[in-house]
This record gives C-alpha cells, structure tokens and sequence, in this order.
C-alpha cells in the first residue's frame, strides 16, 4: 500500500487541475485514468489525415478561468472564422441570409423572440448559479419544463423554437420538454446571460492553437509520472478519515468524474442514500458533433461564413471549423450537431445512410457542393464507456431544487467535481477549471 495525500480519480481538465494545483502547494497526489489518455471529453486527434476537435474546443470571453488558464499553460488562441452571411432556415423551409445575431423572421416573431429572451435575462440576473435552487422562483421554475414555460410565454412557434434551440439542443443536448424552466435559467446565467448564449459570435469565439486538448495534456505534463492511465477505479473503501483506491491509501479522494460515472463505482461503506438517489436523476445530453471536410472552405467564396442554424433541419447549427493555426492546410471543414431526439434517430441508421442524410441538411444550407466531402466524421461519445453522452449531464425536472444542495457536499473524505456541477462554466472547460480550482482550494485549507 502505497500512502499520499489525495488521490485523483479522472484525468479530465477538473482532476488534472485539483492535481496541479495540490501538488504545487506540496501535497502527495496521483491521478487514476481509466482511459489511456488525458483529457476526457477533450480529443484533438487527426483522423484520415485531418486534425479535428473531437470534444469541446471553443473559449468564450468570459471564460476567464480557462484564459488564464491557457496563458498560464503557454498557450494561444485564434478566433473561429466569421465573415460573411450566415444561414437561417425557418419554420416555413425557405433559406434565408443574414448578419449579426438576429434570425431572418417575420418582425412579430422578432419581436416575440427579442421579448421572451429579456425575461430569460431577467431570470438568470437574479440566480447565482453555484445556487440555481437559491433563485426566488426555483421551487415554481423547476416544476415546470423548459417546453411548458416557453407556451406560456408566446403563441409565436417559431419564436419557442428558436429560444427552445439555444438551451437545448445546443447547450443542454435534451428535449425541452424533458428538463426545467429552472435548469434552462441555470443555463443562461452559467454563461453569464442568455444574451450570451443567442450570440455565436461570443460563446463560440476563440479556439486554441493545436486544439484544446492541449490544456490537459500540458497540464497532465506538470504532473509527469504521478498521472496513471489504463488505471479505472471500480472501488473505494473509505472511513472518516481517509480511503483506500486501489494500491493507495490516502487521506483525501477527489471523484474528478461525470455525476452518472460516480454511480458506476462501488464504495464501501455506501455512499449516503440521498447521494445515488441525487445521480439518478442526473444525466448526459446526446449530440452528435460531425466534421465534414473538402477540398477548400467552398461557402467563404459564395460570402458565406459558415454559420447556419436552423431549430428545423437535422443539422440544427454548422459553423466553418477550418485550422486556421494550420494556414498551410488548403482544405476548409464544417462542424455541426445532431441533438435530441434527431440524434436518436439518425442513430437508428446505418453508416451510409446517416452519412447521406447529414450532407443533405448541409447542402440545404450551403448548397450542392456540400454533397462532396473528401472526409467524414461523427464523433461518438455516446458509445464511449468513460462518458456515454454529450456535452454534459443535467436535472430531471424538479431534481435541481430537490437534491442540488447535496452535489458538491463532500462525503468523509470524499470530494466531487466535474464541470457538470460547476455554476459559472457549467457543463464547460472553463467550469471545470473552476471546480478543480475549488476542490484543491478546499483541500488545502483542511
Ligand atoms: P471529463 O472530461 O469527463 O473527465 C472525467 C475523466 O474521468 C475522464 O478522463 C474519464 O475517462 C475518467 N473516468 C471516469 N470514470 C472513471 C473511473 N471509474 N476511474 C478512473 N477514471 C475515470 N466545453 C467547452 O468549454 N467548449 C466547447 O466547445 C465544448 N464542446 C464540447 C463538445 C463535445 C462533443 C463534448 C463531449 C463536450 C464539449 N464541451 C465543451 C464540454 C467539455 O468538454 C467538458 O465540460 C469538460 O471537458 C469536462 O471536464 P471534466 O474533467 O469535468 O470531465
């Protein structure tokens, strides 16, 4: 048996920050990773001879956790590429071009849109969201769904579709009708508003150079030989005053896991009833993220940037995704999603004809060309044992108010944390350097 301070279960961006931050202020630590990688639901990787971003890549301004971050690290970053028109399809099917952050709709829509969108902005200025179930209406917003909140909001479709698209299928990757007004609030005020999240041009700004990936695996390098891949814990005994994980015994255990892999360890003695009952009513969102490359980024010569968006293709966002920290590289590539009940559907089919529908929605919005890509590629996380969904896990309706109070409650000398239950930064990178920060900072004063 081997004794240390903490041992850190998940080398994702939150165990691999709590670790560097614990062994900078001299602590013993080590990072069991079940995977034979860093970086958990971050992979830079080439794939048929193109270097893709195969989980989270994009840095918003206010992601200042993850800025610093990456400077600290020596990194750098670069803007998505933006100019030119982008593409809406709307509710009667007809393609149409715009700029800025306001859908090409009929002005009564807009202004349906622009409406329900201040209330959001109003809700989530009054949330702290490390305390989403501390807002004054959380018992009465958590009760309801997202869907249901939105009808009593506006009779407008288009207008619920287009707020419905922003939270989830693009942030929460679930049906409207499956979480609460109150997580949809959490949402916004996670990302510093609900403005924030209708604007592209800000939530999806800035990418790092060589992928973001780079962060845990320069991180991972701090660390050197105390970071132990191909390493899943499956057990953790425990006392009050410190566990056993594996060949180490240590005083602290820090579960650097999504809530739903938490419930896939055994402890001994049980973890707390509240605590499996509060992660069963957490879990992943799906999405399918796809890249498409060609032989050179077509739709910049059209005066198309890339951005399309629309709440009733299969593809409900595309944006240009080309290496632009590769000038050399003259090929130009897509990224999209498939989300929700879409993704599980073209889930249902075969390679080739999944293949077939997506550049059918993408030729829908940027034309015939869309048709020929010289490459392919569905990222599958919802297969991947070590995550089984995407981006992040989220409340059953009403479990928010019922059971958040216990998510980032240590047990012993148990300590949780994953972006999934960050407030600023939820369910992204810059949370979970916020949770890492946390977790060590807690650690430390002990
Ligand atoms: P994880 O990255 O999930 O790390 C957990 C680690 O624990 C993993 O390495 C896993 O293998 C390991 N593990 C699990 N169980 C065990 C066990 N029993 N024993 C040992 N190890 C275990 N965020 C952004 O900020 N910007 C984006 O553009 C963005 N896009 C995304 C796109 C996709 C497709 C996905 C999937 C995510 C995206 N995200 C994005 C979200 C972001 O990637 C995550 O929020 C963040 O990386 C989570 O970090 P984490 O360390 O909390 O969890």
């Amino acid at each position: 048996m081997i004794d240390v301070d903490v041992v850190v279960v998940g080398a994702g961006v939150t165990g691999l920050t709590a670790a560097v931050r614990l062994q900078q202020a001299g602590r013993e630590v080590v990072v069991l990773e079940a995977r034979d990688r860093v970086g958990g639901r971050l992979l830079t990787e080439t794939v048929d001879g193109v270097r893709l971003e195969i989980g989270g890549q994009w840095v918003s301004p206010d992601q200042t956790a993850l800025l610093a971050m990456a400077g600290e690290l020596g990194l750098t970053t670069y803007p998505r590429y933006r100019d030119g028109d982008s593409v809406y399809i709307g509710r009667d099917g007809i393609r149409r071009t715009f700029r800025g952050d306001a859908f090409p709709v009929p002005e009564a829509t807009a202004a349906e849109i622009k409406r329900v969108a201040e209330e959001l902005d109003r809700l989530a200025s009054r949330m702290d969201p490390l305390v989403p179930w501390e807002h004054p209406d959380a018992a009465h917003l958590d009760q309801m769904s997202f869907a249901a909140w939105l009808a009593a909001q506006t009779d407008d479709p288009e207008a619920r579709d287009n707020i419905a698209l922003y939270v989830g299928p693009a942030m929460l990757t679930k049906p409207p009708h499956t979480f609460s007004a109150l997580s949809a609030v959490l949402m916004a005020a996670s990302a510093g508003g609900f403005h924030h999240l209708l604007d592209a041009d800000f939530i999806l700004d800035r990418r790092i150079a060589g992928g973001l990936q780079e962060v845990p695996l320069r991180l991972a390098a701090r660390l050197g030989d105390a970071v132990h891949l191909a390493t899943p814990v499956g057990h953790v005994a425990w006392t009050p005053s410190g566990a056993t994980v594996g060949d180490y015994r240590a005083r602290h255990v820090v579960l650097a896991v999504p809530p739903t892999l938490v419930n896939r360890i055994q402890f001994t003695p049980a973890l707390p009833p509240v605590q499996a009952q509060m992660r069963q009513h957490q879990s992943f969102g799906l999405v399918i993220k796809l890249h498409i490359t060609y032989e050179t980024p077509f739709w910049r010569s059209s005066g198309l940037s890339g951005t399309a968006f629309s709440p009733y293709a299969l593809v409900h966002e595309a944006y240009d995704n080309t290496n632009e920290d590769l000038p050399a590289d003259p090929r130009g590539i897509l990224v999209g999603f498939v989300s929700d009940t879409k993704a599980d559907a073209l889930l249902e089919l075969d390679a080739p004809t999944r293949r077939e529908k997506v550049l059918e929605s993408l030729a829908a919005y940027y034309g015939p060309q869309a048709r020929h890509p010289v490459a392919y590629y569905e990222s599958p996380w919802q297969a991947d044992e070590w995550t089984a969904g995407a981006f992040g896990t989220s409340f059953d309706i009403g479990s928010l108010t019922r059971y958040g109070r216990h998510l980032r409650t240590p047990v012993g000398p148990l300590t949780f944390a994953s972006s999934d239950v960050a407030g600023q930064g939820f369910q992204h990178v810059d949370g979970a350097i916020r949770m890492g920060e946390a977790v060590a900072g807690a650690l430390l004063r002990n």
